[in-house]
């Protein structure tokens, strides 16, 4: 359904008409006017190649609006509607191989093999043409295929802005293959198109030589014949002299037969006296035949070859003229008079049989079955010819006759439909020697050029596809090879080509190599300077989770963080059932050390005892903080009675202690509250807290500077 829709808002696009006028009247344009001519009626017609640009270009709808237009111009322009068919049948062909990913100038070359050539060797068969000229037409349709395919990639590769968006996308290809496409088609067009015209030229060159040959071959036919004549008109006049010497009458006959054994040319010879009686003949066939004849035929007095020797007293050549009673070949009669003492006494005369010619035409042509003569009297009446086919002479007569194609050039003539060349002259007996050649050698160097150039052609694309692999593999194997060194490129490491590589990849490696160089470079110095960076981050962060932890006058830890720690031992203990106690530590009328000495030595107070504190419980597991102000806290593992010693050394240590002041002394007194805690005590540790709390209170309410202490089991 899709598909469906799409073709009709395809159908609707204007551009799809548009474009199918433009290329349609392109093609027709060139093949009406940029016609080829090979040769004859061997024309290469290239409208073709803008309705393949426009199946590239456009898609096969607009190629076959444009189609119509050219092949329709060509059917016009021919009126013959085989190119019609093939063409279009050759549109339709590339549209589905085109689909199927088939390079055009591939498909187009399996078409015109596959199908192309075969329909026009059929259509030829109907022709009744000789068989070589159709080897020539189905080569030249190939030639001719490939040349306006080739056109139309070529147009297709550098006119690309023409190219619709909506074709569909092409895979990509690899680098041999648009390396072997793109010289094909920039090597092979204009090598076919020099080839092409070179046998063009070629073929005018031969037929211009062909046309020379035959003219001279024409003017040495004429001396032949003439000489061929004389010399048999000087036997005659010799013949004649001969007898002046009055022979016996069977002398003369001796005499007659042995010339005509000498000159075979003569059909027959006679005597004749002055009363115009045959008084011998040669051969003796023809010499009883003649006497056969009524009384009547027996004289010669209304011949010419007998009345003008007579009255002139000179030799005698007749026009031509068809023998009667012996043969009926194409004669002329040669007489001499016979002279005694000044009077006329008769005539010596022979019949020159014309088709004896036939003896020259080796002499002068050879053994070539392409050329023959043709000789016409001042009638046009045949007088010799030796054409291959008998219906050839009505055949030449009727295409003299005939009106001549316009551009047929002035030596061509065209006899049952083959074309000859020839050439004529007339001798001044007013015959016309016509010396003709069949076209045959012109259609054989043809085809053979087709051949060497199909041949070439061939070759050059099988170089190319060598070519194409070679230098693409030349180029990517490198590229490869760089591209996974480069990968697995390690420190101190560096890319390394193939000895055989092109120069630029080189340069490239070269300058690969030392931007990877860059860029180690830096990462090294970035990662020290991250690693720097972190280490000092590090340090900062634990002095901030220090800071975060302890007092900062005291160094002692914080409350917050003895709640954490403190609540971790007390777990400890209660699950190993090891007895612990908590400690509140006050120092006494501590404001009045404050107000006395000022917070500064207050402060020094402080520290000193929280160090004396730090002095006194030092195993790992004793939690010393500051509670806040000059009070701190201890958390403590051990028996009731070890840890009340430990405490009341601790008070009498602080008792003893003398502080100065600007060289006052003075002394400060601590009260302590302790919270015992059995190993099976219950409690949570904040209830364990704020019994020491209370303790400590007790202390103080009872006279400070002293411990009190509860137990909780
Ligand atoms: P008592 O024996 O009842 O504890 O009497 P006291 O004076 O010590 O009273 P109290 O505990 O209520 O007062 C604590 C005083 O300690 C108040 C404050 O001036 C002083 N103080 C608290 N923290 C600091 C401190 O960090 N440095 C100094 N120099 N004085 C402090
Ligand atoms: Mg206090
Ligand atoms: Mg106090």
């Amino acid at each position: 359904m899709l598909t469906k829709e799409k073709l009709i808002n395809k159908l609707k696009s204007p551009e799809l008409y548009l474009y199918g006028l433009l290329f349609g009247c392109l093609g027709a344009i060139t093949n009406i006017y940029l016609t080829f001519d090979l040769y004859g009626q061997l024309t290469l017609h290239l409208g073709q190649s803008f309705v393949l640009f426009c199946l590239l270009s456009r898609g096969f709808s607009c190629a076959l609006i444009a189609a119509a237009i050219t092949n329709g111009s060509l059917w016009y322009l021919t009126d013959n509607p085989y190119f019609f068919l093939t063409l279009n049948l050759e549109l339709l062909f590339l549209g589905l191989m085109l689909r199927k990913k088939f390079w055009l100038l591939s498909a187009d070359i399996i078409y015109w093999l596959l199908i192309g050539l075969p329909i026009t060797y059929t259509i030829l068969l109907f022709a009744n043409l000789p068989a070589d000229f159709n080897i020539m037409i189905l080569s030249k349709q190939l030639l001719n295929g490939v040349m306006y395919t080739i056109i139309a990639i070529a147009l297709n590769y550098f006119a690309p802005q023409v190219t619709t968006s909506s074709l569909p996308d092409r895979k990509r290809e690899p680098l041999s293959k648009i390396i072997f496409r793109l010289s094909v088609v920039t090597i092979v067009l204009p090598s076919l198109i020099i080839a092409l015209s070179l046998t063009q030229k070629s073929v005018s060159q031969f037929e211009r030589t062909t046309v020379d040959k035959l003219f001279n071959h024409a003017t040495e036919l004429e001396t032949i014949i003439e000489q061929y004549i004389v010399r048999h008109q000087v036997a005659i006049d010799a013949l004649a002299s001969t007898l002046n010497y009055q022979l016996s009458t069977d002398e003369q006959q001796k005499l007659l037969n042995n010339y005509l054994a000498l000159y075979p040319g003569f059909i027959s010879m006679l005597i004749a006296n002055s009363q115009a009686e045959v008084t011998h003949g040669a051969p003796n066939s023809f010499y009883q035949n003649y006497l056969k004849l009524p009384k009547n035929e027996h004289l010669v007095t209304d011949r010419e070859y007998f009345k003008y020797p007579k009255e002139t007293l000179t030799p005698y050549i007749s026009k031509v003229f068809q023998g009667r009673g012996f043969g009926s070949d194409m004669i002329i009669g040669i007489s001499s008079p016979i002279i005694i003492n000044d009077e006329f006494q008769g005539i010596a005369e022979g019949s020159l049989n014309l088709p004896k010619f036939g003896e020259f035409e080796y002499e002068l042509l050879g053994d070539n079955p392409n050329e023959f003569i043709l000789i016409l009297d001042s009638n046009k009446k045949v007088i010799y010819q030796s054409m291959p086919e008998k219906e050839m002479v009505d055949g030449f007569f009727e295409a003299l006759t005939q009106e001549r194609a316009p551009n047929a050039k002035p030596f061509e003539i065209v006899i049952d439909g083959k074309k000859y060349l020839y050439q004529v002259t007339e001798n001044e007996r007013g015959w016309q020697l016509f010396v003709f050649q069949s076209s045959d050698v012109i259609t054989t160097l043809i085809t053979d050029n087709f051949y060497v150039v199909l041949l070439s052609l061939f070759t050059i694309i099988v170089l190319f596809l060598f070519l194409a692999r070679t230098v693409s593999e030349r180029l990517t194997t490198p590229l490869v090879q760089f591209i996974e060194q480069f990968s697995q490129l390690d420190k101190g490491m560096k890319v390394n080509l193939p000895a055989d590589s092109p120069a630029e990849f080189a340069f490239l490696t070269k300058k690969i190599n030392h931007a990877h160089n860059l860029q180690r470079n830096y990462q090294q110095h970035l990662a020290s300077e991250v690693e720097e960076k972190t280490k000092q981050l590090q340090h900062l962060n634990f002095e901030l989770e220090l800071k975060a932890r302890t007092d900062g006058l005291t160094g002692l830890l914080n409350r917050n963080s003895f709640d954490e720690l403190a609540e971790n031992s007390f777990q400890l203990s209660q699950r190993e059932k090891l007895p612990c106690a908590i400690a509140m530590l006050d120092i006494d009328h501590f404001k009045k050390v404050n107000d006395l000495y000022g917070h500064l030595t207050g402060d020094t107070c402080i520290i000193t005892l929280a160090e004396k504190l730090k002095a006194h419980f030092k195993r790992n597991t004793d939690l010393i903080a500051r509670f806040g102000g000059e009070e701190f806290i201890v958390f403590v593992k051990g028996d009731e009675q070890q840890i009340n010693e430990k405490f009341e050394s601790y008070r009498k240590l602080i008792e003893k202690e003398i502080f100065t002041h600007e060289e006052t002394l003075f002394q400060i007194t601590v009260s302590i509250g302790v919270c015992h805690l059995s190993p099976n005590a219950t409690i949570k540790l904040v209830e364990a807290v704020n019994l020491a709390d209370e303790q400590l209170y007790h202390s103080k309410a009872n006279g400070r500077n002293q411990l009190t202490g509860q137990k909780i089991s």
